[in-house]
């Protein structure tokens, strides 16, 4: 997956394109690979880094969502656990089962909670992982030794998924290039072209060299997220918005806090929401929000007041309460959430939407990262009759993805890449393969493979999606971010001024991910 190549695609083509998707996160890259692999000749656009958006920002979690259950979305909750057990069988190595253990201080709630996960299970049927236990109070402090237990009844244990997040959209967008799609990160859609009142291509340009192209395609398809309006707008100026962003906060921790392998779920806040404590990469990730906000942005910026939330409604639950200064990493990102009038954000639908406009514009939004494969397969579904190509069937539930490996395990430090990891090893087996970080792992020859394999063009993309230093120590990263652009100026050839400017862009963005 080269840029160049990639580029020269949308230069040489004679032909208009049978799809082109703007927007590279979970929903974008999703269709990309579901348009390739059914044989549509399909071009994707991100106008920054592939998963820059709100598809870095997640939980972490494939999940059924055990608290839609509540708000009695069945069918959300069957559709997510059917889409579990493809995620856990396709990319292995970057899915993985986990067990989350609701902490119960009476007995009538763990009644209560144990029906609906017993429900839990059976939705899911035959791709159940495990079955749902009830656990001793004993049983609960030893698997769980940071837990506050005074007044704790027992536990709750039932097994979900977790992954990561732009690991999967690298592997994504790897996979649907393999089936012959075309995906260009950097490059954004300025506006929509029409003929006759018919879309029929848009205007691309390229953000790293300015330079403009129209492109000419049967259907387009907006996957843009929280921005998907701006993309309507395009097409219909007078559009009404129909997108409630929604901000999420997360904070990593020391694993110190949280022992053990198990995640928590805190089944109801003051406000009524959920709260998960995960362990991730060695850490330990809290979360989340959900706040209205008005501007939209790929990279927005915590509230003092969400991270007050989650220290104090998770400081309940620990023995040692954390503070501010123990805040390694903070990140938030906008759920693209589809409103009805008057919902609470937290009680609108985390169902998927598609719009078809009177030109052709066809807008998919919502739904969650576990589900993108469904709704990739509805929207192409859609796009073969809109767009009058040729009617292929899905095929997604069994394609293996890009570095598949179902024997390599997370003890691997490399384990992310699958059987490419070998390969990674391999690029320079003197000094490249020693960690430039303490409080994670990332290497020179990782940096050479994102660069080489996986079009990371800036230096937030190596540290923040090829890897995911950012999210797990900001200030560790921002240290070692002179010798990781000195290993991409050695790779990439770049001058002093190009050295400036990421530099000071990447210190900016790193900002926000630091307490203060
Ligand atoms: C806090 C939080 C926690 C979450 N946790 C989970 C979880 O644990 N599990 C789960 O299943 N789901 C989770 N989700 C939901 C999931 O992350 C989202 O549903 C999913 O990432 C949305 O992907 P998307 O592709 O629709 O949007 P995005 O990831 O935002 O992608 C849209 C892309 O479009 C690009 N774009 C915009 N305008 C243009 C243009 N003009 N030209 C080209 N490109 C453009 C943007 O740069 C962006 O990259 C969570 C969401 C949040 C916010």
């Amino acid at each position: 997956m080269v840029r160049a190549d990639q580029l020269k695609a949308i230069e040489t083509a004679k032909e208009p394109w049978d799809i082109v998707i703007i927007g590279g996160g979970a929903s974008g890259l999703g269709a990309a690979l579901d348009g390739a692999s059914r044989g549509h000749k399909t071009l994707l656009l991100e106008k920054s880094d592939f998963a820059q958006g709100t598809s870095s920002k997640s939980t972490k979690l494939i999940h059924g969502g055990v608290r839609y259950l509540k708000q009695g979305s069945i069918r959300l909750v069957f559709q997510a656990l059917k889409e579990r057990g493809f995620l856990l069988k396709n990319p292995p190595h970057l899915v993985h089962k986990m067990s989350f253990i609701i902490p119960v201080y009476s007995w009538w709630r763990l009644l209560f909670y144990g029906v609906g996960l017993i429900l839990y299970d059976l939705l899911a049927g035959k791709k159940r992982i495990e079955s749902t236990i009830f656990l001793s109070r004993k049983k609960t402090q030893t698997l769980l030794p940071n837990l506050k237990d005074n007044r704790l009844v027992g536990g709750i244990a039932y097994w979900d998924a977790q992954f990561n997040d732009t690991r999967l959209a690298i592997s994504l967008a790897r996979s649907a290039v393999a089936y012959g799609a075309t995906v260009i990160n950097y490059c954004s859609v300025m506006s929509i072209v029409k003929e006759e009142g018919r879309i029929c291509g848009v205007l691309g340009k390229d953000n790293i060299n300015g330079k403009e192209y129209k492109i000419d395609a049967k259907v387009v398809l907006n996957a843009t997220g929280v921005f998907s309006n701006h993309i309507r707008k395009m097409d219909q100026p007078d559009i009404k918005s129909n997108i409630v962003p929604s901000q999420g906060t997360h904070i990593v921790l020391d694993r110190k806090f949280l022992l053990g392998n198990h995640a928590i779920l805190i089944p109801k806040t003051s406000d009524g929401r959920v709260l998960f404590s995960i362990p991730w990469h060695n850490k330990l990730l809290v979360g989340t929000t959900d706040y209205l906000v008005d501007s939209i942005d790929n990279n927005p910026t915590p509230f003092s007041e969400e991270i007050d939330y989650i220290l104090k409604i998770i400081g309940e639950y620990l023995k040692e309460q954390p503070t501010r200064n123990d805040i390694l990493s903070v990140f938030s990102g906008l759920r693209p959430l589809v409103a009805r009038k008057n919902d609470k954000t937290k009680d609108i639908s985390r169902n998927h939407s598609m719009v078809v406009s009177q030109s052709g514009l066809i807008s998919l939004t919502g739904g969650k990262w576990t589900t993108y494969r469904k709704m990739a397969e509805d929207a192409i579904d859609v796009v073969q009759s809109v767009g009058g190509i040729e009617n292929h069937r899905c095929k997604t539930a069994e394609i293996k993805f890009d570095g598949f490996d179902s024997s390599i395990t997370n003890e691997n430090p490399l384990h992310m890449y699958g059987c490419f990891s070998k390969d990674i090893l391999t690029i320079d087996s003197s000094t490249g393969n020693s960690s430039l970080g303490k409080n994670f792992y990332l290497t020179p020859n990782q940096i050479l493979w994102g660069i080489r394999e996986e079009m990371a063009i800036r230096l937030e993309d190596i540290l923040a999606r090829r890897s995911r230093c950012l999210f797990l120590d900001a200030k560790e990263t921002i240290e070692i971010a002179p010798r990781v652009t000195k290993i991409m100026v050695d790779e990439l050839g770049h001058d002093q001024r190009w050295i400036d400017k990421e530099l000071r862009d990447f210190k900016r963005a790193a900002e926000k991910y630091i307490m203060n």
